[in-house]
């Protein structure tokens, strides 16, 4: 059944986008129907179509820019960086494809080839979270059409114009029809979708929540895809340097950077004892400062809002439990507008409290926790289920290179943020971080499959061994 779905401003409370919910059984059946003819065009082909929607993304960038801004709250220059990533997302992926699933000449006897070749898997289902409503479907998307694979794409329902609006971008590509295909609605409709046999696999970024109910639906499916990027509890250690000043921005940036809705933003502040007050009270007074405001005001916010006033209560809740729960505010969490979701940067010392809950805070919260010695430090760095980044500030090169080999998470960096990985480079988690199937330059390798062929011109057999003669064969 169609229902009413509503895209609200967070910043403002506007209305950004009406619509209704899609029919997940005829969004598939349209992707089934064009997969044939996309699947058997020549590679280049693909690939010029895809250039074309993202020469059209770049034509209008300023716009994507605002619409992603007004429909997530975030700062305009940071909407900015999201277009460009999802410009920049076709070429790597096409060099991503060529690295990882090309096809190849393998070594082989006369009178054969053996040849390694990749192919798609069929109808993809790219579920998208609302943080990065057009880079991160689009990182889904992008390569598995270069492989050959038809899409429906189910955006956030809390991000649907984003979302409507890429769809829109491919079709007016000259993509043909069908080839990538707009879902809208909220879980419902993404179980309804998923439960549909007629995809061949999910490709997923959201909550860990959502991927693991996903992870249980396809547990006796090993003949579907699933790739899942879900969230992170990050760490962040500060050891000894001389530059606290430096350390303390590199936590800001990456506890608050996009509100803290970052899947690898740093929730957890590892810092040694002695450095403990000299580091938070500049923590704290950068947090102090940085502006928080509408999406499009000057001087330029270094946040937004979060997602919507529900996110926002949520959040402000888990602040009051950590401190009902043994946490010791350093900087209270503040909700500046009634009714709006903007939220001021919360920290919280969670040293003594008996049980910290390892849950993702997706928000501008940061917990901190101080400690004697290294080992301690690695130890609280990797007291979650989670894996996804983690940073070293400070230390030394043996510290580091220990940290490094000790860390349980799919990034692990020296002297910078926890956040803005590079898509040229793998991006992926271990623990509740994801399912080993890596999204980024690795995305490649869950949109095809590999096939081995061993290749004659003639038709010659014979077998040398354990044949009777022929004259004494029975008959
Ligand atoms: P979410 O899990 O609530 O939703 C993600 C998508 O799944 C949405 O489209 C939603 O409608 C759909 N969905 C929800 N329940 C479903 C179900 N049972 N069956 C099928 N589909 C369902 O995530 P969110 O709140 O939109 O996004 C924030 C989360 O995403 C955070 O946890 C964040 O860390 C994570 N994230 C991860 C990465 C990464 O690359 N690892 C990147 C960005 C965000």
């Amino acid at each position: 059944m169609l229902s009413e779905l509503i895209s609200i401003e967070p910043a403002t409370g506007a209305v950004l986008w009406t619509g209704t919910t899609g029919d997940a059984g005829a969004a598939v059946a349209n992707a089934r129907r064009a997969w044939p003819t996309w699947a058997a065009m020549p590679l280049t082909s693909r690939i010029e179509a895809i250039r074309r929607y993202s020469n059209r993304i770049r034509g209008q960038a300023d716009q994507l820019a605002e619409l992603i801004s007004r429909e997530t709250g975030k700062p305009i220059w940071e909407s900015r960086t999201e277009v460009e990533s999802v410009v920049k997302k076709v070429d790597i992926s096409v060099s991503a494809y060529a690295e990882r699933t090309s096809q190849r000449q393998l070594p082989s006897q006369p009178n054969m080839r053996a040849a390694l070749r990749h192919k798609p898997h069929g109808v993809l289902a790219v579920l998208g979270p609302y943080n990065f409503p057009a880079h991160l479907p689009n990182g889904h998307i992008v390569p598995a059409l270069i492989a050959g694979n038809t899409v429906v794409f189910k955006p956030s329902e809390k991000t649907p114009a984003v979302g409507e609006f890429l769809v829109d971008a491919f079709a007016k590509s000259g993509l043909p029809a069908g080839v990538v295909n707009i879902l809208q609605g909220g879980p419902e409709v993404g179980k309804a979708l998923t439960a549909n046999e007629d995809i061949d696999g999910v490709l997923f970024t959201g909550s860990a929540q959502t991927g693991i109910a996903l992870n249980r639906q396809f547990a006796g499916r090993p003949d579907k895809i699933l790739a899942l990027e879900m969230g992170g509890n990050n760490p962040i250690i500060v050891w000894d340097t001389d530059d606290v000043h430096s350390a303390a921005v590199l936590v800001v940036q990456s506890a608050f950077l996009s509100a803290g809705q970052r899947c690898s933003a740093a929730s957890r502040l590892i810092v040694k004892d002695e450095l403990y007050d000299r580091v938070t009270k500049e923590v704290k007074r950068i947090a102090d400062r940085l502006i928080i405001d509408e999406p499009f005001s000057k001087p330029a916010p270094f946040m937004g809002p979060v997602i919507d006033n529900e996110v926002a209560d949520g959040l402000t809740e888990s602040f009051l439990a950590l401190m009902s729960n043994g946490g010791k505010p350093l900087k209270h969490m503040a909700r500046p507008i009634d009714n709006r979701p903007f939220l001021t940067p919360g920290i919280i010392d969670v040293t003594n409290m008996a049980e910290r809950p390892d849950i993702e805070l997706f928000g501008p919260i940061l917990q901190v926790i101080r400690v004697g010695d290294f080992e301690e430090a690695i130890s609280e760095a990797n007291n979650t289920r989670y894996g996804l980044s983690a940073a070293l500030i400070g230390g030394t090169a043996q510290q580091y290179d220990q940290f490094w080999s000790n860390s349980r998470a799919g990034i692990v960096n020296w002297n910078k943020m926890t956040v803005g990985a590079s898509s040229d480079a793998p991006f992926g988690g271990i623990g509740l971080s994801g399912n080993h199937r890596p999204s980024a330059f690795y995305a490649a390798d869950y949109c095809a499959y590999p096939v081995v062929s061993m290749e004659a011109e003639q038709t010659r057999a014979s077998i040398g061994i354990g044949l009777k003669d022929e004259d004494k064969a029975e008959a």
